[in-house]
């Protein structure tokens, strides 16, 4: 093993994934596990189904390809609208897609009827984070189009919250959400397989103990991966937030000034990188920069601070005496930082308790640690 890698822990993964879809199956609510944050590792999207969630969802077509040519036959949902010009391998690839313009839909259907086949339209209403979605006056004549269209079947609804504006899904709008299903079940005269009331973000109010109305889906990736909450990145009672570990290397053990002498620098510039150092502790360059993750979203291990990153070079202060040149450090990450991570071409990714790979005792090992949690 070497180079920057991210340890993941298939046996966390399935825990945080199977206490998740319990909690929501008690509301009524099944779970589509979603892999773009691990750009569609299939080792990590099979944690997951293991896990009980019922299908697995992503934004690029890339990860699905992923997942398909690594065996993986469950239906997979596209989460972003599809691009026009990649319709064709949509309906090939994803059993639906989740969509809001008619043009696109139109070549969906086109597109599956060429190729034998029915592709499974869920069109995202716009409920207040005011990204992507069908403006909810506008939902009856789109969904008019689609019912007429041969090719596509309306499959359900589906919103989207806090991710363009940051903004959690309140007892109202999910009320409204529920309207909306109810209203085009009627338009329909049929009941709709999916209402599907949101990401991470949705799932405090999922769980609050409400009633879920007519919501019977919600797509998690961030919540079953990290085990935190979006919106507050607080810590969700029962999952591990350690699934991922980010390890790097030390490269250089050096101490530098405190500050630097060159006074020709941008103050602000200098202010932003090092009056977060330690002033007695040691420096260390660990390889790892902004070309690989995002260092404001690394927590600093206890002891650690940081003093500044450039494209390739994290310099941090720390009160440990004993690493040396070669040494390992682990950083958990949060969302931006984990995504970016997983995506970085030099971030390795290792499987920890991959029963595929025959680690199957580890996995049972860790298991009866679980009872501790
Ligand atoms: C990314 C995404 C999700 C999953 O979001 P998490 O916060 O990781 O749960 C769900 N739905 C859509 C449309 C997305 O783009």
């Amino acid at each position: 093993m070497s180079g920057p890698r991210i340890e993941a822990d298939l046996v966390k993964l399935r825990h945080n994934a199977r206490i998740v879809v319990e909690r929501l199956k008690a509301q009524g609510i099944s779970v589509s596990a979603v892999t773009k944050a691990v750009c569609g590792e299939p080792a990590i999207a099979q944690a997951m189904l293991e896990g009980g969630a019922a299908n697995l969802a992503d934004a690029r077509l890339r990860n699905v390809r992923k997942l398909r040519k690594a065996g993986i036959t469950c239906p997979i949902t596209l989460l972003r609208t599809p691009m026009l010009s990649q319709t064709n391998e949509v309906v090939t690839l994803c059993e639906a897609s989740y969509n809001t313009e008619i043009a696109v839909i139109s070549a969906l259907a086109a597109a599956a009827i060429r190729c034998g086949t029915v592709h499974n339209v869920i069109l995202m209403v716009e409920m207040g984070d005011l990204r992507e979605g069908i403006m909810p006056k506008n939902l009856p004549n789109v969904v008019q189009q689609v019912e007429d269209m041969p090719g596509v079947i309306l499959a359900g609804i589906g919103a989207n919250f806090a991710c363009l504006s940051g903004i959690p899904p309140d007892a109202a709008k999910m009320r409204a959400l529920s309207r909306l299903a109810s209203a085009t079940e009627r338009q329909c005269a049929r009941p709709l397989q999916t209402i599907s009331g949101g990401n991470s973000a949705t799932l405090p109010w999922a769980l609050s103990g409400t009633s879920a109305g007519r919501i019977n889906n919600l797509r998690i990736g961030e919540a079953i991966l990290l085990g935190v909450a979006p919106v507050s990145g607080d810590r969700i009672n029962g999952l591990f937030t350690d699934a991922f570990t980010l390890v790097a290397e030390v490269i250089e053990t050096d101490t530098k000034p405190a500050s630097p002498v060159n006074n020709m620098t941008d103050p602000a510039w200098l202010r932003d990188r090092f009056t977060r150092a330690s002033e007695n502790g040691r420096r260390l360059i660990i390889a790892l920069g902004h070309q690989d993750t995002d260092v404001s979203g690394l927590a600093m291990p206890a002891g650690y601070g940081l003093v500044g990153v450039t494209s390739d070079h994290l310099v941090v202060s720390t009160t440990d005496a004993s690493l040396e040149v070669g040494s390992k450090v682990s950083f958990q990450m949060n969302y931006s930082a984990f995504m970016r991570a997983m995506a970085a071409p030099d971030i390795e990714t290792i499987l920890l308790h991959d029963i595929r790979a025959g680690h199957a005792r580890d996995g049972e090992a860790f298991g009866k640690q679980l009872v501790h949690v």
